[in-house]
């Protein structure tokens, strides 16, 4: 088989050797002579998994003793619910930054618990950038933010100092970088961006936050209920935890958030200065916001892009179409995706450049006989 470049947005790719593990984990795992897919998540092997997989969080992403790690089902959509059910009911406002197609649906949700107010958009410009200068409005029970916008290819690179809690969906950029934890009262990601399988949402929370929730809750919407009992009040998705445990194992072995950060500034800033300098393509997310994480792009016209995706497809390029509703390039360059990927994609970029700019002086000269 020749090499395949997994470049899709989500669910995302995976190292090769926890891929390898997993399997070997479905077959036998741990020499338990049980696939991991039968297993009770009741045993202590399985709770050791769970304490290990919150330990590699804890230790990644530095996160204090007073924050809870939880791990939860229903993917980061559910969250767009949870966060206002526990933490808007019964108060009047929540502050929202609208900064894309993600953020959007996180609002539907919280106006059906109160009062949303969107202190700003970037929607005048198609999401294309982030807004800077917003001030939570005053008594919000929080203000949310979307760290990377996923569809568009803007990331947050600095986050607003303020009183108001901040909750933020993290789902596409969580572990590619250095963050502050405690910047945050709540943070949320579903796992199938950078963490593993789909099927897990990691929810990292502040637990004087948790606690100033004081309505009735129902238990599997009840961030409590998740910490009470590590994460096992009902059965939780034991492949997809057991999976984003090895994941993290891989991600530790390599050097960490930092080191992963670094190799994700390289591979990003490679793609995006072809993307700058090649005649035929055209980046669409405001430079001082893009993401590291996914690129999005557009050809000069139709034509151009669908011959590139022909081409890139026949290189064993794939998941490089833009969002159904945006349309053009995306590129996402998450963790596990090796820079010679990366290289492998630029290079192309140059070669089809090269072969575009030969067919137009043809037609020139065809069009001067
Ligand atoms: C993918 C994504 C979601 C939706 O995640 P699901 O797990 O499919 O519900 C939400 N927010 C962001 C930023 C995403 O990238």
């Amino acid at each position: 088989m020749s090499k395949i470049y997994n470049f899709g947005a989500g669910p995302c790719i995976l190292p090769e050797p926890v891929l390898k593990k997993a399997s070997q984990a479905v077959i036998n795992w741990n020499g338990t002579g049980l696939s991991i897919l039968e297993i009770s998540h009741r045993s202590p092997d399985f709770e050791a998994v769970v304490q290990k997989t919150e330990n590699l969080v804890r230790e990644l992403l530095q996160v204090p003793d007073t924050y809870s790690v939880l791990f939860l089902q229903g993917g980061a959509s559910t969250q767009f619910s949870m966060v206002p059910l526990n933490f808007l009911q019964g108060k009047q406002r929540a502050s929202y930054l609208d900064t894309g197609v993600f953020a959007q649906k996180a609002i539907k949700e919280a106006r059906l618990f109160g009062e949303v107010e969107i202190v700003d958009s970037s929607r005048d410009k198609a999401y294309n950038y982030i807004p800077c200068r917003f001030e939570p409005a005053y008594g919000s029970a929080y203000l949310h933010l979307t760290s990377n916008n996923t569809i568009e290819g803007t990331e947050m690179f600095s986050f607003p100092k303020t009183a108001i809690p901040l909750v933020c969906d993290m789902s596409s950029d969580i572990f590619s970088r250095k963050i502050s934890v405690c910047d945050f009262e709540l943070i949320y990601a579903g796992a199938q961006k950078n963490l593993g399988p789909a099927g897990m949402t990691l929810v990292i929370a502040k637990n004087t936050y948790l606690d100033s929730v004081k309505h009735a809750v129902p238990s599997m919407s009840d961030y409590r209920v998740y910490r009470n009992n590590l994460s096992m009040f009902n059965t939780p998705p034991v492949f997809s935890i057991y999976v984003a445990m090895l994941n993290l194992e891989w991600l530790k072995s390599i050097g960490g958030v930092d080191e992963i950060e670094q190799v994700n500034i390289a591979k990003s800033t490679l793609l995006y200065a072809e993307i700058d300098r090649n005649t035929m393509f055209e980046g669409t997310a405001d430079p001082e916001h893009r993401s590291r994480m996914n690129i999005t792009f557009k050809a000069r016209d139709l034509e151009i892009e669908s011959a590139f995706f022909k081409m890139a497809s026949g290189h064993g390029m794939v998941g490089i179409s833009g969002y159904r509703s945006v349309g053009g390039f995306r590129v996402s360059l998450y963790n596990a995706l090796p820079i010679e990927a990366v290289e492998a994609l630029v290079e192309l970029m140059k070669v089809f450049e090269k072969q575009e700019l030969r067919a137009v002086p043809l037609v020139s000269k065809s069009i001067i006989k």
